[in-house]
């Protein structure tokens, strides 16, 4: 009894309060295909097309998933060689910075985050490369990570994670560049909720009448409207 009323005033206290903003990383915030087109193969010291062939090799093998872990693994080098390439991988991807975010990123966190708003990062994808990715981009002195009052790295369905699924019921705003996935939490959410839909190569996965917004910057416009 006690545990349910402490729960709803917990829940009045968020509804009021916070506007909590998901947002994704690959090809939202971060530009995925240039970081897989340019820093990859450079890293590797590979070509973009073979590395692709890497790329796309290992995705098939993983339920879409790419690991530079598992590139490493899978690459015609000593055990030696491998361990070092692993060790330079926290630099290399600090080295890569804010370089891989696109034009608008901070600004579009720093208005989302504006007031008492939350900010919540969902990505989906390898965990273990998804976070290497994720808490190694730094934005000068400052971790990109920080940003966020909390990560949520899923390898299922991002509309089936119990940390997604916890948020139905309060404001919530959504920025993602994958068609189907946002059908599929502007299902889970219901009405009020606001999905942006951001251009990539995986905005139009399904048929939709969705807006496709083509830049971080007039997403934060019209967030400022609001
Ligand atoms: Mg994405």
């Amino acid at each position: 009894m006690i545990r349910q009323s402490w729960l709803t005033l917990l829940k009045g206290f968020y509804e009021k309060k916070y506007m909590i903003s998901i947002i994704d990383f690959d090809y939202t915030l971060f530009d995925t295909l240039r970081f897989r087109q340019v820093a990859l193969p450079k890293f590797f010291g590979l070509t973009t097309s073979e590395f692709n062939e890497y790329y796309q090799e290992i995705r098939l093998h993983d339920r879409g998933f790419y690991s530079v872990m598992t590139q490493i693994a899978e690459m015609p080098f000593e055990t030696e060689k491998k361990i070092e390439i692993i060790k330079s991988l926290p630099k290399f991807l600090q080295d890569c910075k804010v370089d891989y975010l696109f034009p608008g990123a901070i600004d579009l966190l720093e208005q989302l985050k504006s007031g008492d708003n939350k900010l919540v990062l969902l990505t989906r994808g390898n965990t273990e490369w998804q976070k290497m990715k994720v808490n190694n981009l730094l934005l000068g002195d400052q971790k990109f990570v920080d940003f966020f009052a909390e990560v949520i790295y899923t390898e299922v369905l991002k509309c089936e994670h119990e940390d997604v699924v916890k948020y139905v019921g309060q404001k919530v705003v959504i920025i993602n560049d994958n068609a189907r996935e946002n059908r599929d939490l502007l299902a889970l959410f219901g009405d009020g909720v606001t999905a942006y839909l951001v251009q990539s190569e995986h905005s139009d996965n399904i048929k939709h009448q969705y807006k496709i917004w083509p830049d971080l910057e007039s997403i934060r416009q019209d967030i400022i409207k609001k």
